[in-house]
């Protein structure tokens, strides 16, 4: 039996390459039931004609409500405002929620968190294997850097269109940068520098986002000693990376008990 999958937010960039890979079977045994976004102009048109690719006998929708109740899992790339405004609803209705919107502030994730207390939720930054992956070796870094005198900084490249930053990919290596360390990241997170900032202190994780054309995501985080600066990257050339990471997690979470679950969860099954 196929898990029967909602996207919300599907006519943006990765709601169409979320449908695509469903269509296109690039992970198996998902069956696309839904297609929820505001745009108007797409209200009511084939989702996956609307995506570029074959029909999917689905029609886009702006109502959750409708497809929603019924569906195994919801998979949201839309807005952070949208995600709270969700996250009551989804808890009511018990269906599982794979969450890879970004740029939710302290509030909205609380309400992703209550909603977690009755459906399970997978929320990660980056779907990415090689971004996760790359999280536990930058933790590994850290350990192995701590008290020796490497000042951390994340660098961070995307699309010209990108709403929030700095990225939500960054600051989950900053933040596997400061479990490393044994910081806490909003202690010593320092987003860009200018005017006078004088020296650094040793105790400082500088985030740095550049915004261009059409990146899709470049990612470096720089532990500079001295005289050596050691530099762990990950680029995606791709957005099927993110879009194939959350289809596997939405296979994974179906039918899981309530709880706020992360990639590094659903990746022991990928893995
Ligand atoms: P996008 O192209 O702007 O797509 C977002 C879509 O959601 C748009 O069609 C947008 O409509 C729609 N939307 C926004 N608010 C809505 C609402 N209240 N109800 C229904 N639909 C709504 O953005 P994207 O590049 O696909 O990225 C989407 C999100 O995923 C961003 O937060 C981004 O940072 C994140 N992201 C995460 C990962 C990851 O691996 N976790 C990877 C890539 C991107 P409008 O155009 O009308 O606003």
């Amino acid at each position: 039996m196929s898990v029967k999958v909602v996207i919300q937010g599907a006519c943006g960039r990765m709601g169409k390459a979320l449908i695509r890979c469903i269509l296109e079977e690039k992970v198996q045994g998902l069956e696309l039931v839904g297609a929820v976004d505001r745009r108007e102009a797409e209200q009511g048109k084939d989702a996956g004609v609307m995506a570029g690719c074959k029909a999917a006998g689905v029609n886009v929708t702006n109502r959750l409500e409708e497809v929603g109740p019924d569906a195994d899992v919801i998979i949201d790339f839309s807005s952070h405002t949208a995600t709270a405004g969700n996250a009551p609803h989804i808890a009511e209705w018990g269906t599982a929620w794979v969450i890879g919107t970004t740029g939710l502030n302290e509030e909205e994730q609380a309400a992703v968190h209550a909603a977690a207390e009755k459906t399970p939720v997978v929320l990660s930054g980056n779907m990415s294997m090689g971004i996760n992956l790359l999280c536990h070796l930058v933790e590994l870094g850290a350990q192995s850097l701590k008290g020796k005198g490497y000042d951390v900084e994340v660098l961070e490249s995307h699309h010209n269109q990108k709403k929030d930053s700095p990225s939500g990919t960054a600051l989950m290596l900053g933040q596997a940068a400061a479990d490393g360390y044994g910081w806490d990241l909003k202690e010593a997170q320092v987003d860009g520098r200018s005017g006078m900032p004088g020296e650094r202190p040793e105790k400082e994780i500088g985030f740095h986002a550049i915004r261009g054309g059409d990146i899709v995501g470049d990612h470096t985080v720089m532990f500079a000693g001295v005289g050596e600066l050691l530099e762990l990257s990950h680029r995606a050339t791709s957005r099927d990376v993110f879009a194939i990471g959350a289809l596997q997690a939405a296979l994974w979470v179906a039918g899981k008990e309530a709880r706020l679950y992360t990639m590094k969860d659903a990746m022991k099954y990928v893995l």
